[in-house]
């Protein structure tokens, strides 16, 4: 098969240990393949619209900022944010979540020195997330609880409310697990938090649940959203954003959020103040606009059966693994507050290991390790070690499942392996 044959947005790539095309399973940390709009869009862009957005009032300065303006139309609908402005757009969601916590936090010591500002976070949090709010804990700056979550990554609202107090600025929830896929009630987060400190910004990693899930802001109660574009919405890597409530930054008062990215915005360049507006406000520099035009093809080109298939492939992950003697699952019982991810480990061998050795021997790509959520990794019992997760995607068959299945079969009953 030439590649001008092969099914759109599938890429074949043959060893002779492999009997057919790559087996993408680690949607979860990026999706792919990415619709084969995506490139078209990208290279459209570049071809016709690539000056800089919002900078001059050329043509091609237009084209490319209607672009940049189109997709934070895009996002904020997808969200149902009350009004585009408060979609700042960003190169992807740990740009947005160090936007939102280096701006919380700087703002709360502003305006406040004498008391520390306090900060909550859950114990399924990415390192996006842990490592911006460590530093500030590191360095003094705040203090901090961390709410554990149960053996299967549940994190409960009660326990979270419970560490609130009227010193809380900040409470963080990841909208899912990366590793195990456990999603949180975060409706009911945000209304316990309320309840016990209606100052506190009520801010959600959304990372693994946009493109997934309908996420609705103003129903759920959120302050900050960090979104990734990459993910389950398809688009390119570079590609993000960071919904900003009334409540984070009200429309006339003082703003909750303070940027500490300055520079140019293209407008109201005279004085060195930021613009107080939004987005610029948040916004400084040239968006990847480029990358935003491709994110705007993949929104379009999304297949609405896409979860569904996903799910019945977790479904089926899910219960053939449990069946395997040897290999132990991680995480919630079945795909009922799951994101099309499983975690799930085999005895005796390392988390990478496996990893490893299904890409070289079997072509199949899953993630071994502890994904970047260290602390998730010591609530569920899988240590420094991690897991190995494996994730579907859009495009993944049931004959690519079953493919992985028997790989993962003949692993565990092999001898251990160690990375
Ligand atoms: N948060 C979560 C829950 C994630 O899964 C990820 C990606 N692994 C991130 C944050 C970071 O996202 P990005 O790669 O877009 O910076």
């Amino acid at each position: 098969m030439t590649d001008s044959e092969a099914e759109p947005g599938r890429c074949e790539v043959y060893s002779p240990l492999m009997s057919g095309g790559l087996i993408y399973l680690d949607n979860a940390a990026t999706s792919w393949p990415k619709p084969p709009q995506v490139g078209a869009a990208i290279a459209d862009f570049l071809a016709h619209k690539a000056g800089n957005p919002g900078r001059g009032g050329h043509r091609l300065a237009r084209a490319a900022g209607d672009v940049v303006e189109q997709a934070r139309e895009r996002l904020a609908a997808e969200i149902n944010a009350p009004c585009s402005k408060r979609m700042i757009l960003t190169h992807g969601c740990t740009d947005a979540v160090n936007l939102a916590v280096h701006g919380v936090l700087r703002a709360a010591q502003r305006a406040c020195c004498e008391r520390k500002p306090h900060v909550v976070v859950s114990g399924i949090e990415h390192n996006a997330i842990l490592r911006t709010v460590h530093c500030y804990q590191n360095d003094g700056h705040i203090t901090m609880d961390i709410v554990p979550c149960d053996a299967q990554g549940v994190v409960s609202a009660e326990a979270v409310a419970a560490v609130c107090r009227d010193d809380t600025v900040l409470v963080c929830v990841a909208h899912a697990s990366n590793a195990a896929g456990t999603i949180q009630d975060a409706a009911g987060i945000a209304k316990a938090v309320r309840a016990k400190a209606p100052d506190a910004l009520f801010m959600v990693d959304a990372a693994q649940t946009v493109g997934h899930l309908k996420v609705d802001v103003q129903a759920i109660g959120i302050d900050l959203l960090a979104i990734a574009g990459h993910k389950g919405l398809l688009g390119p890597t570079g590609t993000g954003g960071l919904y900003v409530s009334e409540k984070a930054y009200p429309e006339t008062g003082d703003s909750r959020v303070f940027c500490q990215r300055r520079g140019g915005t293209g407008m109201k360049s005279v004085g060195l103040d930021m613009p107080t507006e939004l987005p610029d406000a948040l916004e400084a520099g040239t968006s990847n606009a480029c990358g935003f035009a491709g994110l705007i093809a993949a929104m379009d080109a999304r297949d609405p059966g896409a979860h569904e298939r996903e799910m019945e492939h977790t479904a089926r992950m899910l219960y053939e693994l449990r069946g395997m003697p040897g290999v132990t699952v991680h995480g919630l019982p079945g795909v009922e507050n799951r994101t099309p991810v499983v975690l799930f480990s085999i005895e005796g061998q390392h988390p990478r290991a496996v990893g490893d050795v299904l890409d070289a021997d079997h072509g199949i790509c899953v993630r071994g390790g502890t994904h970047c959520a260290p602390l998730l990794h010591q609530l569920i019992g899988t240590g420094d070690d991690g897991a190995v997760r494996v994730s579907p995607g859009w495009k993944t068959t049931g004959g690519e499942v079953e493919r992985f299945l028997e790989a993962v079969r003949s692993l565990a009953a092999s001898p251990a392996r160690s990375p």
